[in-house]
């Protein structure tokens, strides 16, 4: 277990804490505030405890050349102090390293906030580069990492700036804490039955973490357009639906390595099918073959009433990605049920985590979210973790 804010004594003391406000902007709006919702529990147990705490966060994927207005984390600082009423909340410049950002840290109160603009802003951020991590040490009596959703990235603020403050505390905070402990922790020692339900459009994003859940779980239920590369590789007809082409080589492997191993693999039998993938079009549920041109978009009632079943008898669930084109009516009604039934593990005392930004959304969106034991913020970190792999920026931290 890593060492976390909440044992660290904070008082008078400087916190630099990374965070993920890497929150999606439409037309000068933020249109998900839940990742800084999430941040909240680590930066009120450093300011309620008199600490002063400096954020860092990277937003987008600036240039890394220096300001660009769209890439400005201004309009996060604005939510941050309405979510902070009564919280100064100082946002000082348009460099996260210059003159100005220094003086506003060390002129920085118990119980204020600096949020530091952009890291991307500069190239040395995404490079790891140790000058650059150096001067953000600087800010920093304690370091707490707290930023999941970028846990999987060796980026400077991640790696470089806790290697800098050596000898100094570096904490996890509550975020991360969860996200490890129910994504990593939770899944070794997972309570039996466990049902991994992966989904989503891309077999290559998930072959890794197919494969390392295989070893893990009793039941791998595949769903959403990855699906049909690995029902095209079983030589099933699919009509027009998404394929990747190139991947029906390692889905056919994927497939026969099933067939050996303990892990019980169950891919869709039903199909709810359109002309194409638009609300309004012609819509049939069709069998194990889909029909020339037509696309399969969701799990049909039979594949759902399978799953179900299998669902039901979970003791341990982990759920990446949807199940359907959720996002368009009438495809949205396999992911909704498969949404229900994992819910009902939760219900009955099981452990459930949900993971993956599609999958987060839909849950979100059905007005579900708070039927989980773990709904992740992180997409990329989240997968990396079901994959089976450890992170530089954790390996980094104290241990308890
Ligand atoms: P991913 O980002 O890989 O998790 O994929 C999520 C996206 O896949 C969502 O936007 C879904 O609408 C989409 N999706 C899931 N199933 C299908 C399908 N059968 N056909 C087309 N898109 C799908």
């Amino acid at each position: 277990m890593k060492a976390s804010i909440e044992k660290t004594d904070v008082a008078g003391k400087r916190v630099l804490m990374r965070v993920d406000f890497n929150v999606p902007l439409e037309e000068g709006a933020i249109t998900d505030d839940r990742r800084i919702r999430m941040s909240l529990p680590g930066i009120s147990s450093v300011l309620t405890r008199g600490g002063k705490l400096i954020l860092m966060s990277h937003l987008g994927r600036p240039e890394g050349t220096g300001f660009e207005s769209s890439g400005s984390l201004k309009l996060v600082a604005e939510r941050l102090r309405e979510l902070l009423p009564g919280t100064t909340v100082h946002f000082p410049s348009q460099d996260c390293v210059d003159d100005a950002a220094a003086a506003a840290v060390a002129a920085c109160k118990p119980g204020e906030v600096v949020l530091l603009e952009n890291l991307r802003f500069h190239k040395a951020e995404k490079k790891g580069d140790a000058a650059f991590a150096a001067k953000l040490a600087a800010y920093g009596d304690i370091y707490c990492n707290d930023a999941f959703g970028t846990a999987h990235r060796a980026d400077a603020s991640m790696v470089a700036v806790p290697q800098a403050m050596q000898g100094r505390p570096r904490v996890a905070g509550p975020l991360m804490a969860k996200e490890i402990q129910y994504l990593q922790t939770a899944l070794q020692n997972a309570e039996r039955p466990v049902v991994v339900i992966l989904g989503g459009s891309k077999v290559s994003d998930k072959i890794g973490a197919i494969e390392h859940m295989g070893t893990k779980a009793g039941w791998l239920l595949i769903g959403g357009a990855m699906s049909y590369t690995l029902l095209k590789s079983m030589g099933r007809k699919v009509g027009k639906s998404l394929v990747e082409e190139k991947m029906l080589g390692t889905a056919k492997k994927l497939i026969e390595g099933f067939a050996n191993s303990p892990v019980k693999g169950m891919v869709p039998v039903d199909h709810v099918c359109g002309k194409e993938l638009a609300q309004g079009t012609p819509v049939q549920v069709v069998g194990d073959s889909i029909p020339d041109g037509w696309m399969g978009l969701d799990i049909g009632p039979e594949t759902v009433s399978r799953y179900t079943k299998v669902i039901d008898d979970a003791r341990t669930v982990v759920w990446n990605g949807p199940m359907g084109a959720f996002e368009t009516v009438p495809f949205d009604a396999g992911t909704r049920a498969i949404a229900r039934a994992v819910a009902g593990v939760t219900k009955r005392g099981g452990t459930t985590v949900v993971c993956g930004g599609d999958t987060a959304a839909a849950v979100a969106e059905f007005g579900v979210a708070d039927q989980y034991s773990h709904v992740s913020t992180g997409g990329g970190a989240s997968l990396e973790l079901l994959e089976g792999r450890t992170f530089e920026s954790l390996e980094v931290l104290d241990n308890a």
